[in-house]
């Protein structure tokens, strides 16, 4: 069975929101940058797959990038911006979840 990598735009924004359980995408257009490779893109070139089981799969649009949802935050510069810097750090803790619990609490 192929994958369909190319779904109608109107799945695309539906699977985004059903799949992507980290953050809000409200039109295809929304903008997303990959904590992992640094990379922004909009929710049009999100790749999206297909597993042995047909649940769906979202990844950075990067080739080579692992990147899921998990890592992608909301584009802004976070030393201006206090939401764009929180995305930022709970993206990054995901990434270093074992020991990033403690340090944040020392840190403050
Ligand atoms: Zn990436």
């Amino acid at each position: 069975m192929a994958t369909p990598r190319h779904l109608p735009l109107g799945e695309r924004l539906l699977i985004l929101r059903a799949t992507d359980k980290f953050r809000e995408w409200h039109s295809l257009d929304d903008k997303r940058v990959c904590v992992l490779c640094d990379k922004t893109f909009s929710g049009r070139q999100v790749e999206m797959t297909l597993d042995r089981f047909g649940q769906v799969e979202l990844h950075c649009p990067t080739e080579g990038c692992k990147g899921g949802p998990g890592k992608w935050v909301y584009p802004g510069n976070p030393l201006v911006s206090e939401i764009a810097y929180r995305d930022w750090q709970r993206a990054l803790e995901e990434r270093n979840s074992d020991s990033a619990s403690t340090q944040l609490s020392s840190a403050a």
